[in-house]
C-alpha cells in the first residue's frame, strides 16, 4: 500500500476532527451567550385525558437564534450534552418551570395545570440533582405534584442504586416520574419494575405505525398491559389522527399528546387555548 496516502488520509481525519471541535467550541460558545441573553424560551405542547381536558403540558425547549430563527433540540441538544452545557441549560428550564407553575397556580383559570419536564441522564447523575428540584420547587411555593420529570431509558443503565434512590427521593414530594420515549431504548425490560416511575410515555414511533399495521398495534396495547400492570400511567406522544387517536383510546389509553391536540406553541398561545377551553 501507499504511505504517502495513508499518511494524507491521517491528516485528512486528523483535521476534520479539529475543524469539527472548532465547530462545537463555537456552537458551545453560542449557546452559553445564549442562555445569558435570555434567547431561550419554553414552548407549552398540551396533554390531554380521555376527556378531552387539558391536563397539562411537556415543556419543549427552543433557541431564538438571532440569525436562524426559531431552533429546536435536535439543533442543540447532542452539544449541550457533550459539553456538560446541558447542566446549566436543564437548571434554567427547571427553574423556568418551576416559575411558570407558580403563576398557574395564581391564575384562577388555569390553577391545577401541570408541567412535564425533560431530564437529560447527564442532570439526574448529578448528585444534587435532587435537592436542586426540591429546591426550585420550594423557592416557587409549587407543589411536587404539579410537575413531572421525563426521564429516559438511558437511565436505566445508570447507577442503578443511587438512580432508585433519586428516583424515591423525588416521588416522596409528589413529583412524577415518566419514561419518555418508551420502547424505543435497549435496556432491559427486567430492570423497569425495580424503577419507581409513575408514568410509561409510549414513542411516537409507535403510534405512527398503529392503524392498519397489526404488528405496530400489538405492540401499542402490550405496552399499554404493561404499563398498566406496573400501576403506572400511560401517555401516547405524536398522536396526530383521529384513528390514531381512536385505535389507542380502544386499547385502553387515556392520556394523549400530539399534533392532533395541539403543537408545542409559546406561552401565550397555549395559555389562550386552555383557557378558550375552559371558559
Ligand atoms: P421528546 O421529549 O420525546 O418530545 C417530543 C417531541 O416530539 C417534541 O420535539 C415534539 O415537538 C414532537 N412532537 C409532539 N407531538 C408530535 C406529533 O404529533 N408528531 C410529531 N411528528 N412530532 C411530535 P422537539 O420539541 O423537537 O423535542 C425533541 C426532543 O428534545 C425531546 O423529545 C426531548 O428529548 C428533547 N428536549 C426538548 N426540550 C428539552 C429540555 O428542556 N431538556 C432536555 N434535556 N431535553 C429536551
Ligand atoms: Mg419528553
Ligand atoms: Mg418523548
Ligand atoms: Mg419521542
Amino acid at each position: 500500500f501507499n504511505l504517502l496516502s495513508v499518511a494524507a488520509a491521517v491528516v485528512v481525519i486528523l483535521h476534520l476532527q479539529e475543524s469539527d471541535a472548532a465547530a462545537r467550541r463555537e456552537l458551545h460558545a453560542e449557546l452559553r451567550g445564549a442562555l445569558a441573553s435570555r434567547r431561550f424560551e419554553l414552548f407549552y405542547q398540551p396533554q390531554l385525558g380521555a376527556s378531552g381536558r387539558v391536563f397539562g403540558a411537556e415543556a419543549l425547549l427552543r433557541w431564538n437564534h438571532p440569525a436562524h430563527g426559531l431552533v429546536g433540540p435536535g439543533g442543540f441538544m447532542q452539544a449541550a450534552e457533550e459539553t456538560g452545557f446541558v447542566l446549566p441549560l436543564g437548571q434554567w428550564v427547571l427553574g423556568e418551570a418551576c416559575a411558570q407553575l407558580r403563576r398557574w397556580q395564581d391564575d384562577p383559570v388555569l390553577r391545577g395545570l401541570r408541567l412535564s419536564v425533560n431530564i437529560s441522564t447527564l442532570q439526574l447523575r448529578q448528585p444534587d440533582f435532587v435537592p436542586q428540584v426540591l429546591d426550585c420547587l420550594r423557592q416557587n411555593g409549587v407543589d411536587g405534584r404539579l410537575l413531572t420529570l421525563e426521564l429516559t431509558e438511558s437511565v436505566l443503565m445508570e447507577d442503578m442504586e443511587a438512580t432508585v434512590a433519586k428516583m424515591q427521593a423525588l416521588q416522596a414530594a409528589g413529583v412524577g416520574l415518566s419514561l419518555d420515549d418508551f420502547g424505543t431504548g435497549y435496556s432491559s425490560l427486567s430492570y423497569l419494575h425495580q424503577m419507581p416511575f409513575t408514568e410509561l410515555k409510549i414513542d411516537r414511533a409507535f403510534v405512527a405505525g398503529i392503524v392498519g399495521d397489526t404488528q405496530a398495534s400489538s405492540i401499542t396495547r402490550n405496552l399499554l398491559r404493561l404499563g398498566h400492570d406496573l400501576g403506572v400511567e400511560v401517555i401516547a406522544e405524536g398522536v396526530e389522527t383521529v384513528e390514531q387517536y381512536e385505535l389507542l383510546l380502544g386499547q385502553g389509553c387515556r392520556l394523549f399528546q400530539g399534533y392532533l391536540f395541539g403543537r408545542p406553541t409559546d406561552l401565550a398561545t397555549f395559555e389562550e387555548r386552555v383557557a378558550g377551553r375552559a371558559a
